[in-house]
């Protein structure tokens, strides 16, 4: 039977809960444990799929093509299991589900009500990730506690441990012990309140985690246990990590493992932990011996979370190559104007993500000029890959109105577009290509020998495609359509052979980059961009010139 920890937050929101409950995973499944996670987001969208990723962050996308929270992204990245839609609720979707059944009649004339319906349908969904053979079900709830929406999931939690029983639930609840300069101290009085807000709600936490910028020491432990009720060894230090590699290792030696197996009753000596994958995974993060600078060059780059996976996927083919990532973060609006050839010269790789919309896309086009004229190392994603096309089109087919129908419909070669079956539906929500898709790589390619295969799938969110009418006089110019769909019909791949690396994809590469796995599109990238950066001078990079970097 399935077993289940509620991790829940307090004080302050962005303290890391979603990577607290993954390294929690990560460790449940070193020690064996076959773990799923899942997320309940409090808000009234009925998933994130609408939700502007400048505000939100990105949407990370499953293999069964649903949009989800992008703390979906870290869970996978940590307990290296690929989630389904069912690993996100929103508010809005279980209230869509219940208005439904009301107006279906399947309430029989009962007066409908947050407790009990909209809680029973939150149960039912954390019920349902028991049905997928795994020992725990990780649930974090977003937000935190105190918040006015997420008191129907604190409610739905507190009653599905009456419906597990005791030893099937497990309470973790995040909060923040800050450091007050004038007194020297760190104080623990937002913790004890936020603990007895969540007491309020019928819950007493099994587990407290503490995030702090300096270790807490014994005593606070002690006085934090006793103020909310926990054993001592059930308040666990989260200090702020170099890397969020490190934090199930830091966790471990915290106990956060053995804590929540004792809460479960689940036996350590039958689960012993084995942290050696992972301990490799931290020793390269550390070892790096150089610094590749890749270029992200997109339109939400002042929310780097809105390409979380990019750079969690640059990172992991830095790991693999033994190297630290430095991530340019570029306006695409700016160029070429103020950030000029020479700048991007200057960078060891380039990436253009995924993106809708228009702004910035004649900067993302000039980007590809750029890199495919000065030989910079070039991955394409989705948006990426259509502007290396188009740009292609223009200043190497002669067709000089290249365009995609997505930014102007009267252009005369329409080399990115809607493919027909797409064109005479009015409701733009029905015609997304979503989730995992297989292609078929072409033998000798590029692509194909990074995959090592040439039947590949990755994950797909967009509405727009390659247009094959134009496939004869790409590949006639030199640009190569290397993977397609299985039927043939749709370009999925594009390369320039006479290039050390410009690829584009159709695909969302990012979402299957494991930190000791990387995918093979980045980790290519890097090894191009590696090569690049043995020929150039080190440090030749202007900060002054650089407009975020993490
Ligand atoms: N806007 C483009 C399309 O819809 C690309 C989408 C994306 O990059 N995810 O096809």
């Amino acid at each position: 039977m399935t077993k289940y920890v509620f991790v829940t937050g307090g004080v302050s929101s962005s303290l890391g809960k979603g990577l607290t409950a993954s390294s929690l995973g990560r460790l449940l499944k070193s020690r064996g444990l076959k773990v799923t996670m899942c997320k309940l987001d409090p808000y009234l969208n009925v998933d994130p799929g609408t939700m502007n990723p400048g505000e939100h962050g990105e949407v990370f996308v499953t293999d069964d093509g649903g949009e989800t929270d992008l703390d979906l992204g870290h869970y996978e990245r940590f307990i290296d299991e690929s989630l389904s839609r069912a690993s996100n609720t929103t508010t809005g979707s279980i209230y869509s589900k219940v208005i439904a059944k009301e107006r279906r009649g399947d309430y029989l004339g009962k007066t409908v009500q947050v407790i009990p319906h909209i809680t029973d349908e939150i149960k039912e969904r954390i019920r349902r990730l028991g049905t997928l053979g795994a020992d725990v079900a990780i649930v974090e709830i977003g937000g935190t506690v105190g918040d006015m929406e997420i008191i129907p999931f604190i409610e739905a939690i507190r009653q599905f441990r009456r419906d597990a029983g005791r030893n099937n639930v497990c309470y973790v609840h995040l909060t923040l012990v800050p450091y007050l300069a004038p007194s020297g101290e760190q104080k623990t009085k937002p913790t004890q309140h936020s603990v007895s807000e969540l007491r309020s709600y019928g819950i007493q936490p099994d587990v407290i985690v503490c995030r702090s910028d300096q270790p807490i020491n014994d005593s606070l432990k002690r006085k934090i246990a006793l103020m909310c009720d926990v054993p001592n060894g059930a308040v666990i230090s989260a200090v702020d990590a170099p890397s969020i590699y490190d934090i199930p290792i830091n966790m471990h030696k915290e106990g956060l493992d053995t804590m929540v197996c004792d809460t479960l009753g689940i036996s350590m000596d039958a689960h012993p932990i084995d942290l050696s994958l992972w301990n490799d995974v931290v020793r390269r993060v550390h070892s790096a011996d150089k610094t590749l600078r890749i270029g992200v060059v997109g339109k939400y780059v002042t929310m780097p979370d809105a390409y979380l996976s990019v750079v969690e996927s640059i990172r992991h083919a830095g790991f693999a190559l033994g190297a630290k990532t430095e991530i340019v973060w570029i306006e695409a609006e700016r160029v070429p104007s103020e950030v000029d050839a020479n700048r991007l010269r200057q960078l060891d790789g380039l990436i253009i993500p995924g993106g809708f919309g228009e702004r910035g896309i004649e900067g993302m086009i000039a980007t590809s000029r750029i890199a495919r004229e000065q030989e910079i190392p070039l991955l394409g994603i989705c948006l990426g890959m259509q502007v290396m096309v188009i740009e292609f089109a223009r200043h190497e087919l002669g067709l000089v109105d290249a365009h995609s129908t997505e930014f102007s419909l009267t252009t005369a070669a329409p080399v990115i577009a809607l493919m027909e079956e797409q064109m005479d539906v009015t409701d733009l929500g029905g015609t997304m290509r979503l989730g995992a898709c297989p292609a078929m790589l072409a033998e000798g390619s590029q692509v194909a020998a990074l995959y090592g295969a040439t039947v590949v799938s990755e994950r797909h969110r967009h509405r727009y495609e390659f247009n094959s009418r134009f496939v004869e006089q790409f590949e006639a110019g030199g640009l190569r359509c290397s993977g397609t769909s299985p039927d043939g019909r749709l370009v999925e791949f594009v390369e320039l052979p006479s290039h050390p690396y410009f690829v584009g994809t159709q695909a969302h590469p990012e979402f299957k980059s494991r930190p000791d796995r990387p995918h093979p599109l980045f980790f290519g990238l890097l090894q191009a961009a590696d090569v690049r950066a043995e020929g150039r001078a080190p440090h030749i990079l202007d900060p002054a010139d650089v407009d975020v970097t993490i």
